[in-house]
Parts: C-alpha cells; sequence; structure tokens
C-alpha cells in the first residue's frame, strides 16, 4: 500500500509491540490487518474482550492515516480515546456539544490519527470525510458493535442502518464492522446495511471462554446475591469492604461519569448497575459478574457476562432468575410498542434464555453449543450457494472441493470465481474449518430434508439445489435440523478451536 507520510513503513507487528507492548497478534487479529492494509472490507465477530481494537488500530499506524471510528457509547469512545492519548497516539472524540470548536477545527485539517465520532455525525459529514480522505488520506473506517445495525440483534440503532452511505462518501476505504454478536441473520444484516463490498472477508472467531465459569440459581432474596459476593471474595481471599456504587440511566451525567471512574480506578468493590452500564466497558479484572434477573436474549447475556475475566483469569458468571422475569421483561417491551415481527423475535429469544436457565447440563456448552447451532443455517448456505453456483450440475464432491480450496484441476479457473448467493463472498476455500466428511454428511442431511436433490446425468449422480432450497437459501430463517451426532461433535470441536 501506498504511505501518505513517506518514510520506512512499519510491520503490523512492530507497531503491536511499541505502542501495546504484546508480543504476539492474537487469533485473526493479524488476518484482519492485512486485509484492512491490502484494502479489503471485513467483518470482525470476536467476544468481547477478544481483543477487536487492534485490528482497526494498527493499520492507521502502518499507514499514517486518519482512522475514524464510529461507536454507539460515548463513555466508550472517551475510554479508548484516552487510551490513545496514553500511549502517545493522537485521537480526539468529536461529539454532540462535548467537543470544542477547536478540537473539531483539527481533526478536519488531519491533525488526529484517531477521529472517533456518533453514527449521528458520521452519516452527516459525507463531505468532510470526503475533503479529509483527499487531503489527507483515511486509512479505513472502523464500525464497532456493528449488531446495532440489525433488528435481530439485542441492541438496534436506527443511526447505525443509514451508516451505508458512508460507501458513497468514501468509496474506497476498507471498511471494517466489528461485533460480538455472532448469528448468521445480524452477520447478513451487517453485509448488507454497511454495504461491505462484494470482497469482504469474515472473520468468526471461537465463543469458549475457558476462563468463566456460569452458573444459574433461582432467585429467592436479593440478599442471597450479595452473600454470594462475599463468599466468592473470600474463597478468593478478599474482603468486600462495602465500596459500591451504582450506574443507571436516571443518574445525572456526572454521578454516572464519577461512579465508571471510580469503578475502573478500583475504587469500587462492588459496581450496582443497570443495562444503561453499556456494552463494551473494558475493564480487565471483573471477577464477578452477577445478573438479576434475565436479559432478553442468550446473545445480550453472553456479551454482558463476557465482560468478566477479559484478563483471562478465572472468573464467574451468575444468573439469578425466576419465571416471572419473562413476564416483565415483555411487559417492558410491550410498552416501548413492538410489531408482530418483533414480538414474536422476543417470545423466540425468551425460550431460548429460558431453556438455557433450565438446562442441567455444563452452562458453558449449552451456550457454546446455541452459537453453534445458529451457525448450521450459515453453513448449509455456504454449500448450496457452491451447488449454485457450479450450476447445479456436478456431484457433491465438487462441491466439497471448491468449500475446501482444493487445488485440484477438477476445479476449473471460472469456479474459483464462483460466489455466495447472498454475502457475495468467494466461495473456494470459504469451508477450511470442517472436514471433507463433515460437508459430505451435511449434504446428505440437505438432501434427506429435499433442501437439495440427486438427479442422474449419463452415468453419475449429480446435485442441485431442490425449489425449496432456492426459497430457504434466499429466505432468512433459520434451519430447524438436528445435527447427527457424529457432525456435531466436530461442529463443537470446530467452533473450540
Ligand atoms: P474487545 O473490543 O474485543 O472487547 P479489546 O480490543 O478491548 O477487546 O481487547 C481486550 C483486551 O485484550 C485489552 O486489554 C487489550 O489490550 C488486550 N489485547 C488485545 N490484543 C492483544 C494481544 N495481541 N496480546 C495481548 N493482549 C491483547
Amino acid at each position: 500500500a501506498a504511505l501518505a507520510g513517506g518514510g520506512p513503513q512499519r510491520s503490523p507487528a512492530a507497531v503491536l509491540l511499541e505502542y501495546w507492548g504484546y508480543s504476539k497478534f492474537r487469533l485473526c487479529q493479524e488476518d484482519v490487518i492485512n486485509t484492512l492494509l491490502n484494502g479489503g472490507d471485513s467483518l470482525v465477530v470476536m467476544p468481547t474482550g477478544g481483543g477487536k481494537s487492534v485490528c482497526y488500530q494498527i493499520p492507521p499506524l502502518v499507514l499514517d492515516r486518519v482512522c475514524i471510528v464510529v461507536s454507539p457509547l460515548i463513555s466508550l469512545m472517551e475510554d479508548q480515546v484516552a487510551a490513545l492519548t496514553t500511549r502517545r497516539i493522537p485521537a480526539a472524540f468529536l461529539g454532540s456539544a462535548q467537543s470544542s470548536r477547536q478540537v473539531k477545527d483539527d481533526a478536519w485539517a488531519g491533525k488526529y490519527l484517531f477521529v472517533y465520532m456518533t453514527p449521528e455525525l458520521a452519516t452527516a459529514s459525507g463531505a468532510a470525510l470526503a475533503a479529509l480522505h483527499a487531503r489527507r488520506g483515511i486509512a479505513l473506517v472502523a464500525i464497532d458493535e456493528a449488531h446495532c445495525v440489525s433488528e435481530w440483534g439485542h441492541d438496534f440503532r436506527p443511526d447505525y442502518r443509514r451508516l451505508g452511505v458512508l460507501r458513497d462518501s468514501l468509496p474506497d476505504v476498507p471498511m471494517v464492522a466489528l461485533t460480538a454478536t455472532a448469528t448468521p441473520r445480524v452477520r447478513d444484516d451487517i453485509v448488507r446495511n454497511l454495504r461491505l463490498r462484494p470482497n469482504a472477508k469474515c472473520f468468526v472467531e471461537s465463543f469458549e471462554r475457558t476462563n468463566l465459569h456460569f452458573s444459574v440459581q433461582q432467585k429467592s432474596s436479593i440478599v442471597d446475591a450479595a452473600a454470594e459476593l462475599v463468599a466468592a471474595r473470600r474463597s478468593a481471599g478478599q474482603v468486600l469492604n462495602g465500596r459500591a456504587g451504582r450506574y443507571h440511566a436516571k443518574l445525572s451525567q456526572t454521578e454516572r461519569r464519577d461512579s465508571h471512574a471510580a469503578f475502573m480506578r478500583d475504587d469500587l468493590d462492588v459496581l450496582v448497575a443497570s443495562v444503561a452500564y453499556g456494552m463494551g466497558i473494558d475493564k480487565p479484572n471483573v471477577r464477578t459478574i452477577m445478573h438479576w434477573g434475565v436479559p432478553a436474549s442468550l446473545e445480550a447475556y453472553y456479551q454482558q457476562a463476557g465482560r468478566a475475566g477479559r484478563d483471562g483469569g478465572k472468573s464467574r458468571c451468575v444468573l439469578f432468575w425466576s419465571p416471572g422475569d419473562a413476564i416483565t421483561l415483555s411487559r417492558i417491551k410491550e410498552s416501548e410498542g413492538l410489531s408482530a415481527e418483533g414480538r414474536a423475535n422476543f417470545q423466540e429469544a425468551m425460550s431460548k434464555m429460558q431453556s438455557y436457565c433450565n438446562s442441567t447440563g455444563c452452562r458453558h456448552a449449552h451456550l457454546v453449543n446455541f452459537f453453534t447451532e445458529n451457525a448450521l443455517p450459515a453453513q448449509a448456505r455456504l454449500l448450496m450457494s457452491a451447488v449454485c453456483g457450479l450450476g447445479n450440475k456436478f456431484g457433491l464432491n465438487r462441491y466439497v472441493q471448491l468449500l475446501r480450496g482444493s487445488k485440484t484441476k477438477d476445479l476449473a479457473p471460472w469456479m474459483l470465481e464462483a460466489t455466495h448467493a447472498i454475502s457475495g463472498e468467494k466461495l473456494h476455500g470459504a469451508g477450511t474449518s470442517r472436514s471433507d466428511s463433515w460437508w459430505k454428511g451435511l449434504g446428505g442431511l440437505l438432501a434427506a430434508e429435499g433442501l437439495v436433490q440427486y438427479y442422474s446425468k449419463g452415468d453419475y449422480q449429480v446435485l442441485r439445489v431442490s425449489d425449496e432450497g432456492a426459497r430457504w437459501l434466499h429466505s432468512r430463517e433459520p434451519l430447524m435440523k438436528e445435527l447427527p451426532p457424529a457432525l456435531q461433535e466436530e461442529e463443537t470441536r470446530a467452533y473450540r478451536e
């Protein structure tokens, strides 16, 4: 990539070491960074605490070009700006009243390497962004908490949906969308609404957090929850000195900021908070997260509980619930006004939440399975896209070779260009995380369900997508099928790796 600032280009690894002091990249960080440096879009799905920020904070430092970051939460942006400033990286937050005229002028003049802004400001600043890009160069646009574009997610924000217009102002600037919500519907919505380009790469990380212990208890008295907390501290050799703070929507902005700052400084042992204490709180040493009452979905729960143990240390997530929680939540939802579709989604999410609460097996396995089950439709759509992409005229083997990225001559050059029916991703090599036999097993399952069908062509059996399959492929429906046990085991393993 061309260097705007001149001078020798540092490698991503050198930047990571210099500014963060880390010697190794985690998970897919390096692949995401290289994709962005090469000008490609990407969607990054990583659990909370996985290290998403590094993915978009390194390319601007390598290229010496500006990074625009959009996030739904002002407190989160302020934390990030403070963290970058501490590392001597010029960063600013442009929001409503908080930022001064001078900061705004400087930002648009290209004096900050990182410019954080609200989605409202980003969508309203098309011309200024294009001018900044022409003058200074914009390395990339990062959309944090990207699930906010989707009504299927747990935190839909209409302002987020409009962010696709950034593509018009900055047609050639790579965009990276980041989220901890992994369901395929949400992913599809992100790709479509943010108008990620057809060559966008999707990185999905494992959701297993082995340092977290999950448990569920029936609600009785809130005193039990407090007792549980004291016991947990004691077992870790600590005492509770009653330093507790609170955080909820009815406090003033100052009170909220003070609580947050005190908690971050370790001046509080306990923070009692409502969901107003938002997503993305980056405090590494949270040891216990207790929920008094169930969140509206398992995705929301996993994301909130996932704030525990970000430093990798053993931590506990306890959910106190009662069957009445669903009723309370549905009253709140009703008061917000729900469409019929929204109500059905809510009910579906609640029943999954309740089956988590009632399950007797390992809770963590239950959570990982929840995300795994949701991956099956994505895999099924991938295989069916391969069948369509090759014109419905080959045997199952050929489709599997394509997804597995085989180098065989059986795959003609045009086949290597075939793309996903929905996301437009290249299919060749899109399915390397599953084995040949896994894909063949899935093919058998889809045939048994009538989504694909065999027919004879000359001497051999050819597989095509059925009419029903074609309808399902382009729908947003899940696939309500049990994966046969043999496939299930590999599926779970693939997710853990
Ligand atoms: P997320 O946004 O995915 O919730 P963050 O980007 O806030 O996660 O990162 C979580 C924590 O992991 C941070 O404290 C960050 O400094 C740390 N971290 C990120 N990348 C690495 C790495 N390559 N090596 C070690 N620690 C890392």
